[in-house]
This record gives structure tokens, sequence and C-alpha cells, in this order.
């Protein structure tokens, strides 16, 4: 049997990159699927794409930094699935990349609102659902929660702050059942790396798209974490940099 038979997975962020292929593993192995992302035609596509292929899955517009779009999309998936047990708040920007005072704040703020309001937002309306399923959390980090980058202040600094509420999560809510997860998920072949590499700064963007992973790579850590296997790194943010992980995961170790 699959060995997600039966949950119930929210991901943010699904219409393409990182989040599309979570949620293809996550159906694949047995998860219904709920795909929010603004774009919600590419959402639906990939719902098909997944119904096709014999999962379940339903796809809704929904920007998560508006609190009225994510209140909406909580209600619908509840009514249509039943039940919330995985939450992947993957949804993100990197943009503005710029030196600080050369970021206009509403830009900067806007980086903020939908990296880390739309991680909490998501976590405030599905934690009831989360705690009564003993649920999983994993939250999207990245090296740039560690350190700074340059031109990537806003960046930095949301997903500093989601690191941290990985952190306050497993403390209030881990002894509930609550497995939260950060996860970095290395340097990813996406269209956010497009713009990374449009914008020549730092060294990051030097980085060749050969020598970027696939989605799929991290994609297969994010469905690995929310199984039991996982359960000695819970509370704790993982990277698919470390070869231990990748040996337990299946991965090819690099
Ligand atoms: P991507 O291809 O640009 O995908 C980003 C996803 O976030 C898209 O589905 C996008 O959909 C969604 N999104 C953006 N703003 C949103 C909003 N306001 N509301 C709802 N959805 C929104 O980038 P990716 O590389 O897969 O990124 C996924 C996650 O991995 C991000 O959190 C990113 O920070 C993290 N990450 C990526 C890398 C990398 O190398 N690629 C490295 C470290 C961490 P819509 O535009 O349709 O809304």
């Amino acid at each position: 049997m699959p060995r997600l038979n039966g949950k119930v997975a929210v991901i943010t962020g699904a219409s393409r990159g990182i989040g599309a292929a979570a949620a293809r593993i996550l159906a694949r192995e047995g998860a219904a699927v709920a795909l929010l992302a603004r774009s919600e035609g590419a959402c639906q596509a990939l719902a098909e794409e997944i119904r096709a292929d014999g999962g379940r899955a339903l796809a809704l517009g929904c920007d998560v930094s508006s609190g009225k779009e994510v209140a909406k999309a909580a209600r619908a998936l509840r009514e249509e699935l039943g039940r919330v047990d995985i939450l992947v708040n993957n949804a993100g920007v990197v943009e503005p990349i710029g030196k600080l005072a050369d970021c206009p704040p509403e830009e900067w703020i806007r980086n903020i609102e939908i990296n880390l309001g739309g991680a909490l937002r998501l976590l405030h309306a599905l934690l009831p659902d989360l705690l009564g399923a003993n649920g999983t959390g994993v939250n999207v980090s990245s090296g740039a929660a560690h350190r700074p980058l340059e031109g990537w202040s806003a960046y930095c600094a949301g997903k500093a702050g989601l690191a941290m509420v990985t952190r306050s999560l497993h403390l209030e809510y881990g002894a509930e059942g609550l497995r939260a997860f950060g996860f970095i998920p290395g340097v990813v072949d996406t269209e956010m790396q497009v713009k990374i590499r449009g914008s020549g700064i730092n060294e990051v963007s030097k980085l060749p798209r050969e020598s970027l992973a696939s989605p799929e790579r991290p994609a297969r850590v994010i469905a690995w974490l929310c199984g039991p296997e996982a359960d000695d790194l819970v509370g704790q943010e993982v990277s698919i940099r470390d070869a231990d992980l990748q040996k337990r995961v299946g991965l090819e170790v690099e």
C-alpha cells in the first residue's frame, strides 16, 4: 500500500517548480493533494494530470499573502477533502533583488508578506486540522535563512523568520504531536533560478544551469519527511546537502 494512503496534503506554490514536483510525488505515494498558487490554471492542469494518473487532487487559486483567499481555500479544501494531515509551505518569491537601499520598501515588505506571512496564514488556518491528525508541517527554507547573500536582504530575512517559525512550532506544538520541519532544498532548476541568473548579483546567479538539481530531488525529501522514517528529525531544519539524509531518502549521494 502506498505509504501516504488516506492522508491529505496541502502544498502551496504548487503551480510549478519544487511545489509541483512535491505534489506529484505526494500523490503518487497515496496522499490526496490540494494545490495552491495564484496561477489557478497551472494548478488545474497539474490536478488533471494527477487524477489521470489515478490520484486525487484539488486545484485552488490562492494568493497566500491574502487572509481572505487563504480562509476561502481552507474552507474549500476541508469541504472537498475532509481533513489535513500535511502542509507544505513552499510558496515563495526571491524578488526584490538588489542592495537593501535600492529596494523600494513596498517590494521588500511584499516579499516578507508572501514568504513569511503566507506560511503563517496557512499555519494559522490549518493548525487545528494538523494537530488533530498528528500532522506534518514542512516549511521550505533556504541556505539564505542562515547567511546573508548580497542583493537578497528581503529573501534572507523572510527565510530566517520562517526558520524561527519552524522552531517555534516545534516548541509550542511538538508535544501535541505536530511534526514540524524546515527543509533546505539546495540550488534547484526552477523559474526562481532563472530570475536569479538574470540578476547577475551574487555567486548563486553565476552558477551554470547544468549544475542545478532537478525539482524531483528536493520533492522526494519533502515526501519522505511526511512519513515516520523522519521522526528523529522532527523540529529540525534539514538540508538536502546532508549526505546522511540523501542516503536515508534513497537519493544518489552528491
Ligand atoms: P518557482 O518555480 O518560482 O515557484 C514558486 C511557487 O510559489 C510558484 O508555484 C508560485 O506560483 C508560488 N507563489 C509565489 N508567490 C505566491 C503567492 N503570493 N501566493 C501563492 N503562491 C505563490 O520557485 P521554486 O524554486 O520552486 O521555489 C519553491 C520554494 O523553494 C520557495 O519557497 C523558494 O524560496 C524555495 N527555494 C528554492 C531554491 C531554488 O534553488 N530553486 C533554493 C532554496 C529555496 P504563482 O506564481 O502561480 O503564485
